[in-house]
């Protein structure tokens, strides 16, 4: 299916209850060829309305933050797990997302961008369960948020939903801070061209996710990375999550 025929689709869309409150259902915007795609949870009133994603309050927080991180809107892809407003913005219930995550899924199929970035607590919780990734309990729900999770040929970076800042102006720090990691993720840590990582990964004795999920990845989390930044000694087989590989102490000391 090409993705015109899959709007049409959602627009007129009848799967579910909300097809008769809505105004509009919102089809995804931007990038065809987006390698980051954000995936909120339901329009809101403003975009209810205009049949546009992201224009009223939280649009402009996302503006806000994306371009803090150095990221255009256009070149990213936006969508949202539930395409039509949620009355007096309740919560989703599950055969409400049960019907429309097939729109969604449609979409990471077509697009097919590297990173997924779901934003706020629904949208992670079904990207988690589609890429078979345990989700923490709603109580340690926010400490993921930023941290970046690695889901068959997806890299997933669950980010709190821009919402959380229009009741929470306390929290804008955090927010760029987490949003900032999208930029992190669209280039390889600097490192990696001389790092033992790259030939223990080629000699076949270190498992890709470590690539993946920090050279290739959010690399400015790598202990490694920011040893060396620092000009400290750290051994050749530890790992980028700082610790050792007790198979090979004592083979190697040296650095980078
Ligand atoms: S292990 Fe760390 S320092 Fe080495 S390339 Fe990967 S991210 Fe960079």
């Amino acid at each position: 299916m090409e993705i015109d025929e899959l709007n049409k689709r959602i627009k007129e869309c009848k799967k579910c209850r909300l097809s008769e409150t809505r105004m509009n259902a919102i089809c995804g915007e931007g990038n065809l060829n987006a390698k980051i795609m954000l995936i909120a949870q339901a329009p809101g009133e403003k975009e209810n309305r205009a049949g546009k994603m992201f224009i009223g309050p939280s649009g402009k927080v996302l503006d806000e933050l994306l371009n803090k991180a150095e990221i255009k809107r256009h070149e990213i892809y936006m969508t949202n797990l539930i395409k039509c407003m949620l009355p007096k913005y309740r919560k989703p219930k599950q055969d409400e997302i049960k019907a429309c995550s097939y729109y969604l899924n449609e979409e990471i199929k077509l697009i097919n961008p590297k990173i997924l970035a779901p934003l706020g607590y629904y949208a992670t919780c079904y990207i988690f369960q589609k890429y078979s990734i345990l989700s923490p309990s709603k109580a340690e729900f926010s400490s993921i948020y930023g941290k970046l999770f690695l889901g068959g040929d997806k890299k997933i970076l669950p980010l709190p939903h821009p919402a959380t800042l229009l009741h929470n102006p306390d929290f804008k720090q955090d927010l760029i801070e987490s949003y900032r990691k999208l930029q992190v993720l669209l280039k390889d840590c600097k490192w990696y061209p001389v790092c033992p990582m790259k030939r223990f990964y080629e000699e076949g004795k270190l498992d890709r996710k470590w690539i993946e999920l920090y050279c290739k990845g959010d690399w400015e989390s790598c202990i490694r990375y920011q040893m060396e930044e620092k000009g400290e000694f750290h051994p050749d087989w530890m790992l980028p999550d700082g610790t050792l590989d007790e198979k090979y102490i004592g083979r190697s000391g040296k650095n980078n």
